[in-house]
Formats: C-alpha cells, sequence, structure tokens
C-alpha cells in the first residue's frame, strides 16, 4: 500500500462499531486522489485476489488486519440494503421515482424469505395497493390455478424469482447478488456516506446519497452505529426460525382436508396425524400448502432460542431443521396410502429468521398503538395482521404465545418516521427491522406490510435526494404522491 495513507489515516477516526469517516471523505483531497490511484482492484477474470496484510496478536486470539485501500465499486442515489420483500420494493420505488438505485442482496435471487425462504403465502396483502398491488397480479397472472385461485397470496417461489428481478430490472434497479453487506461509515454530520461488502469480488465500497435498511435483521444500520431492540426481557428472547421446503408425490384431492386454504381445522388435522404415528414436529401448527400440480409447501419446523447474529449457531440450527423435515416426509411417506410416494423436492436454503434487530426510528410502534388501532397523519399503510408470537420454547408444548395478545389488536397504521433511523441521517428502514416493540413487530413483520413500508421508503429516498433534503425533513404528502 502507498506510504501516503498513514496520512489519510489522520482523518480516519476510530470508533466503537464503526469507522467515522471526516466528510473529507466525498470530497477527494490530494491525499485521497494519490492513496486512489495505489488501489489494486482484483481482476475478475483471473481469478486474481487481493491478499490480506494481518498480525495475529501475541495471545492469539485476535488477527490485526492491516489498513487497507477498498475500491469503490458504485456511487448511486440510492442504495438498498437486502432483496427481500420490503428490498424490492424500496428499489422499484426509488428508481421509479428517478433515482439510481443500487441493490445489494447477499442470496443468489430476489425475494428473501419469498424465495431463499421458500415461504409461499403472502399475509396482509389485500388491503394494499402499489407495488404489492402489481405483485400480487403478476404472481396470479403467471402462476397456477391455486395462485390465481388466491389471487396471488398462494405463490410459487420460482415464479417470483423471476418476477422480481424482471421488474427490478425494468425499472432501472441496479442489482448486485452474492454479496453481503459488512459495514457502514457515517461522515462528521451523522450522515451515512459509504457501505462495505463482501463477495467473490472482495471488499469494496459503495457510496450514496441516501440508504435504505432491508436486511430484516438491520445490519446496515447497526453498523451505522444506530440503537436497537432485539427480543423480549433481559434475554432478547426472540421468536424461533424455521425452515420450510417444497413436497411432491401427493394427490391434492387425496390430501385436501390437510391443506392449509382448505379449513382452519388443516393444521390440527395434520398435527393429529403425525403425533397418532409417532411423528413429534418441533412446529405445532404444521401448515401444508399446495402451489401447483404436484407441488406443495410445508411448514412444521421450529427452531427455539437461536440469534440471528450467531452463525454457528445458526448453522447447528439449519443442519437440525433439514434433517427434522426429512425425517417427518419419510415419517409420512411410511404411513402408504395416500402418502406413499411424498418425496422432498427441495429444503430452503435460507432459515427463515423470525426476528432481527428493530432499530430506533423516529417513531416507535408499540403495543398500545395496535391495541387503540392508531390513526397516523402520515400513514404507509395500514396493518391488520393479528399479534402473531409463535412459542419462544417447547415449555407446555405449544404453537403460540397466547400471553402476548392480551392487549388486543384494532386495525393500525405504520406511520413514516418508523421508518425512518433517529440516530443517523440519510438511513431510511422498511420491513421487519423497522421501529417497533416486540408485540408490534409481530403483528407488522409479514410481507403484506413489508412491501409498502419498502415502496414508502424507498420514494421517500428519491424525493429526498431530489429536493436536497433529509428523508425526515420531507412532507409525507410529497411522498405518497
Ligand atoms: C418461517 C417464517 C414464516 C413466515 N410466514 C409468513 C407468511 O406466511 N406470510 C407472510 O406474509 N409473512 C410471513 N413471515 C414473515 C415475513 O416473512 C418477514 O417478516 C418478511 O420476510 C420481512 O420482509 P423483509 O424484506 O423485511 O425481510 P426478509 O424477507 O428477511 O429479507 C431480507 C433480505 O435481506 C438480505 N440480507 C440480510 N442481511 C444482509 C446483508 N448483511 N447484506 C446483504 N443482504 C442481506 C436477506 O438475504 C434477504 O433477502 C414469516 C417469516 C418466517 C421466518
Amino acid at each position: 500500500m502507498n506510504l501516503k495513507s498513514s496520512s489519510r489515516r489522520a482523518f480516519l477516526q476510530s470508533a466503537a462499531g464503526g469507522v467515522i469517516v471526516s466528510a473529507s471523505l466525498t470530497s477527494p483531497d490530494t491525499d485521497a486522489a494519490a492513496a486512489s490511484e495505489a488501489i489494486r482492484v482484483a481482476n475478475p477474470v483471473s481469478g486474481d485476489v487481493l491478499q490480506t496484510q494481518g498480525m495475529l496478536s501475541a495471545d492469539r486470539r485476535q488477527l490485526i488486519e492491516q489498513q487497507r485501500a477498498i475500491p469503490v465499486a458504485g456511487n448511486t442515489d440510492v442504495l438498498v440494503c437486502g432483496g427481500g420483500p420490503a428490498g424490492i420494493a424500496a428499489a422499484i420505488a426509488a428508481a421509479r421515482a428517478g433515482a439510481s438505485v443500487q441493490l445489494i442482496e447477499v442470496a443468489g435471487c430476489l425475494g428473501g424469505v419469498w424465495t431463499a425462504g421458500l415461504l409461499t403465502k403472502i399475509l396482509d396483502a389485500e388491503n394494499k395497493s402499489g407495488v404489492m398491488d402489481e405483485l400480487l397480479t403478476a404472481f396470479a397472472s403467471r402462476g397456477s390455478e391455486v395462485a390465481r385461485d388466491s389471487r396471488g397470496t398462494v405463490y410459487d417461489p420460482e415464479i417470483a424469482k423471476l418476477v422480481l428481478e424482471e421488474l427490478c430490472v425494468d425499472a432501472g434497479v441496479k442489482i448486485r447478488l452474492h454479496t453481503r453487506l459488512v459495514g457502514a461509515v457515517t461522515d462528521s454530520n451523522n450522515r451515512v456516506v459509504a457501505v462495505l461488502t463482501e463477495s467473490k469480488s472482495g471488499r469494496e465500497a459503495w457510496l450514496a446519497d441516501r440508504f435504505v435498511d432491508c436486511s430484516g435483521d438491520g445490519d446496515l444500520a447497526a453498523h451505522a452505529g444506530c440503537r436497537f431492540d432485539v427480543g423480549v426481557g433481559s434475554d432478547c428472547e426472540c421468536q424461533p426460525m424455521s425452515m420450510l421446503a417444497l413436497l411432491t408425490g401427493i394427490d391434492a384431492e387425496a390430501v385436501r382436508p390437510y391443506i392449509r386454504e382448505t379449513a382452519a381445522s388443516a393444521k390440527p388435522l395434520l398435527l393429529k396425524l403425525m403425533e397418532d404415528n409417532g411423528i413429534t414436529p418441533s412446529y405445532r401448527g404444521p401448515t401444508l400448502r399446495h402451489l401447483h400440480s404436484g407441488i406443495y409447501s410445508i411448514m412444521t419446523n421450529h427452531e427455539y432460542g437461536v440469534s440471528a447474529f450467531d452463525a454457528d449457531a445458526i448453522t447447528q440450527a439449519t443442519i437440525r431443521a433439514r434433517r427434522e423435515i426429512h425425517e417427518i416426509v419419510n415419517g409420512l411417506r411410511s404411513l402408504g396410502g395416500i402418502w406413499k410416494d411424498i418425496a422432498v423436492v427441495a429444503t430452503a436454503e435460507q432459515l427463515g429468521v423470525r426476528e432481527g434487530r428493530r432499530i430506533r426510528g423516529r417513531y416507535h410502534i408499540t403495543a398500545q398503538d395496535l391495541a387503540k388501532g392508531l390513526k397516523h397523519p402520515e400513514s404507509v399503510c395500514q396493518a391488520k395482521f393479528p399479534i402473531d408470537v409463535h412459542a419462544l420454547n417447547q415449555d407446555g408444548n405449544k404453537e403460540v404465545s397466547r400471553e402476548f395478545k392480551k392487549g388486543g389488536l384494532k386495525p393500525y397504521d405504520i406511520p413514516y418516521p418508523a421508518l425512518i433511523a433517529a440516530d443517523v441521517d440519510g438511513l431510511l428502514m422498511a420491513g421487519r427491522c423497522i421501529s417497533g416493540d416486540f408485540i408490534a413487530h409481530s403483528s407488522y413483520r409479514v410481507t403484506g406490510n413489508s412491501v409498502p413500508m419498502g415502496e414508502a421508503a424507498g420514494r421517500a429516498a428519491a424525493i429526498s435526494v431530489k429536493q436536497h433534503v433529509m428523508p425526515h425533513e420531507l412532507k409525507w404528502d410529497e411522498i405518497k404522491g
């Protein structure tokens, strides 16, 4: 590395949880220009890499990585982290509002829990317009009879992958898959100015005027130094994770009583069938859905007490969950009759995470807001989905934790300020990482709400760039159009 980097180090100040960079980073001085000349970018064709220089600490518990220059891979008006239901809506809306948009996604497809998680059901979407309505129409018209009958709310994850990619490409969104956000940089005005990623292309920096955190887990905001909450109580107890799977080898008419869309009795009936035959699923509400022709989806697994921020624990849970799904399907097959040919087509590549960080915003949605049916002048959308806290542990063998439902719920508004980070400027959130308490999150987290949140955050990001104001200075009337 160029020795000039030592003087450059003078304006890089270390700070807990990240690096604070002076505003001069975005207006290069001669030092920065000289440093940029020294940046070697790995050639993606030859498979070349930039080697890491480091020093092991004396106690061998840490590797001190040498300071290095990171190539700037992109510079857009808006950068969206996470291409799940919230992220694709944010990216599409920002691009349609005239912004240049970079979308960064760690998985190999767009859609998040919808696709990599094999979800197959969109909840709380009936009363939504805009991008949500557009997606339901596309999932229905390009999907199976089941998708059409459910107005697109029961969808095929493969069709969803394709539709989301097409919509983003058509809107002009620059998509980067297989890339994980690993850091964020704020300037001396406490404004987010850059993020860092890791991928096969190495470590890269991305500049933007506005950022939208749609990572579900609030990764971008946490790296930017925002305050956040996790789970409930001092142990940060979270809802369980679940792995979903696609199945085949059963006949739709024969298994109709067990299909979730047929009747409320379907889940208890399937649980009884399993238990009567010595199968004890970790999720007490096994949910079977018919997607199209010979394809079904199943949710029958709960992974309790796993932190969304512990890669080792997630790895163990993933292995456990996949094994359980295969064991349950093998168990059903051994019953013979209508189950004799049942088989697993695919298990989800991503273990479904219900809860990560809830980032502190400029409004905090609470259980009291749900109880009174909050009406807010800056309403992004109205949420109606019930309080839905899955059992937090295996005590009592329950499907859900009913004690959190006591306050009740009336349809309530999701206020725009709950999408604006409280602690830094230029950062919005959408999806399950917005600002709210444990109980409120259990309701607003579903995807029929994540999409309108993303749409609002994306439009706000784009319009705030155009008007040279921060997202919190925008009037809601200007965003909603
Ligand atoms: C098992 C399960 C069942 C559910 N059932 C339903 C249901 O039936 N219907 C319903 O509507 N909702 C359901 N939900 C809730 C719903 O799926 C989520 O709350 C919803 O997906 C939130 O959308 P999101 O875009 O905020 O997050 P996600 O869907 O989690 O998307 C986040 C995206 O960000 C990406 N990402 C994360 N971190 C990074 C990073 N550091 N860098 C780059 N990319 C990153 C992820 O890969 C992902 O694509 C369920 C959730 C789970 C887990």
